[in-house]
């Protein structure tokens, strides 16, 4: 694996591998990496030439400075995962190159009701970030595909949305979200729970396929209370369970007429904020 530090040589380098006519497949991530992040990275290997993994970890999408000092840091385990699944290439900026006191161009993005809701409205300015960032990786690497996960739905629906807007020539593509053993979504910040938590966090998936099952007997706000309600039972504190149309991601008063619903919840355990999803229909 070819590991680049710096903007230029990482474009000089996959300006190399376009001459041979290689596509190139690019997984952004933030580290401390996991299974979730190499399933990325193993579906652009099957489909593109050469894989571009990136890992930096943003400070611009973090509205809570603790949450940016604690974010975990693994760079040496992560290069070892990298290699094992054979990833062509990992692109490891530091703030400085991603943030260049010169400036950097982005072009604006309208957003609009896709980033009122959910997180955007828990955690105000990320997704300008995450905007920020993303646009900036694909100005470097301008890939022909872009992996996301759907563990971050919202987010993949925001970038699928950029992508069009700014018509770049980048297909997204949305990777399923990998789970533990025991169902819950696998996170970097799941190795800040404590042993009690862990034991607890499952149970996330529990609520959400509970409410799933009870989309044919239940009215949507229905189900949103007793899944609001379960989630505090079991000890989380939960900031929202809402069940939103999976392409305008505005909350659904019914499934009727609906091509796509999915159900999106964030809870805090401890001091950790966790987020997971599940498609009804
Ligand atoms: P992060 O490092 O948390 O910014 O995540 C980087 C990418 O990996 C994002 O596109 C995430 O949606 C994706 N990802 C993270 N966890 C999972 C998971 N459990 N399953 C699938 N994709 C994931």
């Amino acid at each position: 694996m070819y590991l680049f530090k710096r903007e230029s040589s990482l474009k000089k380098y996959l300006a190399f591998q376009r001459s041979f006519g290689n596509t190139i497949g690019f997984a952004p991530t933030m580290g401390a990496l996991h299974q979730g992040h190499l399933a990325l990275i193993e579906q652009s290997k099957k489909e593109s030439d050469c894989t571009v993994c990136s890992i930096f970890v943003n400070p611009t999408q973090f509205n809570k400075s603790d949450d940016l000092a604690l974010y975990p840091r693994t760079p040496a385990k992560d290069l070892a995962l990298l290699e094992k699944v054979g990833c062509d290439v990992l692109f490891f900026p530091d703030v400085t190159d991603i943030y260049p006191e010169s400036g950097i161009e982005t072009i604006p993005v309208e957003l609009g009701n896709l980033a009122d809701v959910m997180e955007g409205a828990h955690r105000p300015g990320h997704f300008e970030g995450v905007v920020q960032v993303v646009q900036r990786l694909l100005q470097i690497v301008t890939p022909d595909q872009l992996y996301m996960g759907e563990k971050d739905f919202q987010q993949l629906t925001i970038i699928r949305s950029m992508v069009e807007q700014l018509a770049l020539d980048t297909a997204v593509v949305g990777v399923p979200i990998i789970r533990e053993p025991d169902g819950l979504a696998m996170s970097s910040r799941n190795v800040r729970l404590n042993a009690e938590e862990r034991q607890i966090a499952p149970k996330i998936y529990a609520v959400l396929q509970q409410a799933k099952s009870m989309i044919s007997r239940y009215n949507l706000k229905e189900i949103q209370t007793f899944a609001m309600e379960q989630l505090t039972k079991v000890g989380f504190k939960p900031e929202y369970f809402e069940i939103v149309d999976r392409s305008s991601l505005q909350p659904l008063q019914s499934v009727e007429g609906s091509k796509g619903v999915v159900a999106c919840t964030a809870v805090w355990l401890g001091n950790v904020r966790l987020i997971d999803n599940l498609v009804f229909i």
